[in-house]
Formats: C-alpha cells, sequence, structure tokens
C-alpha cells in the first residue's frame, strides 16, 4: 500500500512538476511540449520527421513538422526519438498468474489485486497506455485506474468470461456436479452459463459492473481441462442473447474460437471480434472479411509459447493440454498469410500471464515475422486496436479525443522510442521506449535529467513478482 501511494504521489507530483514551471501559472492549462521528434501518428506510412507536438491538459493540441511556439509549456526535448501513439494490447488476463492453478490453490482476492496492480505498472513500463482485458475479475481494479487511485493503463475489461459447462471457462474439479460454483466463478473471472437466460444474465451482470465489451468462449481451449479443441462451445440461441444484450448497451462481443465451426456459428450469432482462430481455413478468412470481422492474433503465444519443443518446458500443463498447444501452434502461420492476404482487421493482443506477463511488446516482432510489414504490425497496436475499441461505443468510458493516433485532438497517450520503429520493431521493446504518457501524465521518464524531471515509477524487477 505504502509503495503504490508514494508511485501515485510521485505520478501526481511529477504531473504537477510538468505543469506548472512556476507558481505564477498555476491556474494556465498545463502543457507540455515535445520538440525534435520524428513522429509516427499510427496512420502514416511515413515519420514526420523532426517535428513537434504540443499537449494541453490530456489531450494533443497541435502535430507540426515545424517548431511549435508555446512559451508557457514545459519542453521536453526528444533527441531525435521516434514519437508514436501509446501502444494498444487487445488481449490481456490482467489478474491471471501461473495459469489455472493460481485460481485453484493458493488464491486470495486482496494478493490477486496486488498482484494485478504491478502487471498494470509494468504494462506502463512497456509503453502500453490501453489494454482490453478478455477475462478476468478487472471490473473494480479498473475503476481504481480510471478514477486515478492506481497507476496503470486505460483498461477495457470483458469482466468474466462466459462459458458453457465443460467449456473453455470451466475450471472445476472432475467430480464436480453440475452447477457446482468453480474457482473461477467464484473469484469474478468467469461464469458458467447454461441456456438463454443464464447467457445473459452473465452479460448483464458484466456490463453492470463496468465491462465494455463481452468475452464468449466459443470453442475449445488449450489451458483447460474438459474441453477438446475440435468441440464447438454455447449454442447459437445462447451467443444470440449475449449479442443482444450487447447491442442492447450499444457494445459488441468477441469470441474465443479456433477453427471453422466454432468460428462461423460465432459470426452467424452477430459476434465481431475473434481471438485466436488459428485453425480455421482460407474460406472462414474470407467470410470474416466479407462480414467485417476482426481478428484478435497472439503471435508469440502462438509461434513461440506453442512451439512444440517450448511446450514441453510448460510446467503447469498436463500432456493433453501440451498436445493441445502443439495443434495449435501447427495452424498458425498459415493463418495470418491468409489473414494478410485477405487484409482481415488485424489486432494484436498478448495473451500473456505469469512468467510471460512484461512481453506484450514482443508479440509484434512475432507477428511481422509473418507479415513483413512494420507499418501493419505497428497499426496492429495502435491505430487498428482503437478502431476495435470504438466498437463499445458508449460503454467505453474515454470519450474526451480518439485513441491509437497522434493527431489534434486526441488523447495524450505518446510514448519516445529509441529508433524507427518503421524500419526495425525492436524500437517497440521495453528497453528502447524511453517515455511514457498516458492522459498527459507521465509514467516513465529515461530521458537525461536536463530534459524533463527524472521519473521512473517503479522500474519492476520482473523476477520479483512473476515468482511466486
Ligand atoms: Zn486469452
Amino acid at each position: 500500500m505504502t509503495i503504490i501511494k508514494s508511485i501515485r504521489a510521485t505520478a501526481v507530483m511529477t504531473a504537477m512538476a510538468l505543469a506548472s514551471p512556476t507558481f505564477a501559472q498555476e491556474n494556465a492549462p498545463r502543457q507540455v511540449l515535445f520538440s525534435n521528434v520524428n513522429i509516427f501518428d499510427g496512420v502514416s506510412e511515413t515519420l514526420i520527421e523532426n517535428g513537434s507536438v504540443l499537449v494541453e491538459g490530456n489531450l494533443i493540441k497541435t502535430v507540426s513538422a515545424d517548431a511549435i511556439d508555446a512559451p508557457d509549456a514545459f519542453p521536453v526535448d526528444g533527441e531525435g526519438r521516434t514519437l508514436m501513439p501509446g501502444m494498444i494490447d487487445m488481449h490481456s488476463h490482467l489478474c491471471l498468474r501461473d495459469g489455472i492453478p493460481w485460481a485453484r490453490t493458493d488464491y486470495d482476492q486482496m494478493l490477486a489485486g496486488g498482484y494485478t496492480a504491478l502487471v498494470l505498472i509494468d504494462y506502463l513500463d512497456q509503453g502500453f497506455t490501453t489494454t482490453r482485458d478478455t477475462g478476468c475479475n478487472v471490473l473494480g481494479i479498473t475503476k481504481g485506474v480510471n478514477n486515478g487511485i492506481i497507476p496503470g493503463p486505460r483498461i477495457f475489461p470483458s469482466g468474466g468470461v462466459i462459458s458453457q459447462t465443460g467449456g473453455h471457462g470451466d475450471i472445476g474439479f472432475f467430480n464436480d456436479m453440475p452447477g457446482t460454483v468453480d474457482d473461477l466463478e467464484k473469484h469474478g473471472w468467469s461464469y458458467i452459463a447454461d441456456g438463454v437466460t443464464e447467457a445473459r444474465r452473465a452479460a448483464r451482470h458484466n456490463f453492470r459492473g463496468g465491462a465494455t465489451q463481452i468475452k464468449v468462449m466459443a470453442g475449445g481451449g488449450v489451458a483447460s481441462e474438459f474441453d477438446p479443441i475440435h468441440m464447438t462451445q454455447m449454442s447459437v440461441e445462447e451467443m444470440e442473447a449475449v449479442v443482444e444484450v450487447a447491442r442492447d448497451y450499444g457494445s459488441y462481443v468477441t469470441v474465443h474460437a479456433y477453427h471453422d465451426r466454432s468460428v462461423n456459428r460465432a459470426i452467424d450469432a452477430g459476434v465481431r471480434v475473434i481471438e485466436h482462430n488459428f485453425l480455421v481455413s482460407e474460406d472462414t478468412i474470407i467470410r470474416m472479411k466479407e462480414e467485417g470481422v476482426a481478428l484478435s492474433a497472439q503471435a508469440v503465444v502462438a509461434l513461440e509459447v506453442f512451439d512444440p519443443a517450448a511446450v514441453e518446458q510448460i510446467t503447469f500443463f498436463s500432456p493433453d493440454q501440451k498436445a493441445k498447444a502443439v495443434q495449435v501452434n501447427s495452424g498458425a502461420t498459415q493463418m495470418f498469410e491468409w489473414a494478410l492476404k485477405h487484409d482481415l482487421l488485424i489486432v494484436t493482443g498478448g495473451d500473456m500471464f505469469g512468467p510471460d506477463h512484461g512481453r506484450q511488446a514482443e508479440n509484434l516482432i512475432w507477428f511481422n515475422k509473418s507479415a513483413n510489414d512494420n507499418y501493419l504490425t505497428l497499426k496492429t497496436a495502435t491505430s487498428n486496436a482503437a478502431e476495435v475499441l470504438s466498437w463499445s461505443g458508449e460503454m467505453n468510458k474515454y470519450k474526451d479525443g480518439p485513441l491509437g493516433v497522434i493527431e489534434e485532438g486526441a488523447y495524450a497517450d505518446i510514448i519516445l522510442v529509441n529508433g524507427n520503429p518503421l524500419e526495425d520493431l525492436d524500437a517497440v521493446l521495453r528497453q528502447n521506449v524511453d517515455f511514457v504518457m498516458k492522459d498527459g501524465l507521465v509514467y516513465k521518464n529515461w530521458l537525461p535529467s536536463e530534459n524533463a524531471p527524472a521519473f521512473s515509477p517503479a522500474r519492476m524487477d520482473r523476477e520479483a513478482y512473476v515468482s511466486r
């Protein structure tokens, strides 16, 4: 608590220091002027060379290829770094640690909250200023972030995932009777919903708590015990009921699905985003394109973590789960090829937890092994991601301006990176992210101290908190 408080206090103090160079200007709108930066704006294939960006309050006021005259602004000399939108991770499980065992055995809600708070700081440290959580008990912690109590990226929470009995969200025990509330459900991470009424109630309960979209388990998954990959989950009527609830809130549904039958049933029901998708045919990809269904791609998990040799090293997977992981890996490269060929709307999502929390940016590196297109890859974590986030409609809590772009009126979610990510994506890896601003506040500053107040909120020692 003391640590969190001091982080928060430091963040506020830094923001104030940036805001008010002198007491005389205390009431003037606080401004920060970035100069000597090359700008990647999230929607252009080339950089604006040696540009300037003026931030006022929590929004971007001016973007220019020339110098900006703002004598009262706090100056930040970018020294030739690339200024770009804070990145967006579209598939997070912010409270998930060490896989399912964490929820079953030594789970404690307070500990989970503390752990999640550290994960949030880690997202900022990596340069992610927004994330869409695709299943975890983060509705409360999202309010904490939005209210400025807890430092963290903007969160678009799904609340608990909606799963049928024996589905990807069912982590009960073999001898459980129907209706048993399992550990995930008890801790607010999932709903076991059978039938239209239960599915509808679960969706409404999520939105009631502040969910911005709904996540449904529509097919077999890797890290669960009772659902082989090939199975299709949730009836079309159940999914239609959830979609109807989402539409009533002006929002949308995303599903966990790997293969044709799951994905097509979900699209039949009106689902707008497919998570994973790694075992579908080209025909399904074509349908997704035709019907404007987006792909949320988890490249690191599919290509690296689920590589057959790597899977053998996963200590918390059973032999069955390992076989499922290898199966997913086998389809991933081909699926990416088709998705790129047919120009799907693609967003990037880490889907990481446990020891892999903290590697979200590597997802871009792995995706680009298929895409071989730095610009497209960067869009998956900036403007493309923001487009899908906008589908949350009125449920979106961040309505002052657009996300994922550097333009006049957009949120001041800005990072400075070493190098040009349009040429070398290593520029977006944590060690090259020197400056992170979210909502006009500074959360990381590795610039030389004469450029701006030295501030690096709890540069976390990853090992210290990802281990038990
Ligand atoms: Zn996931």
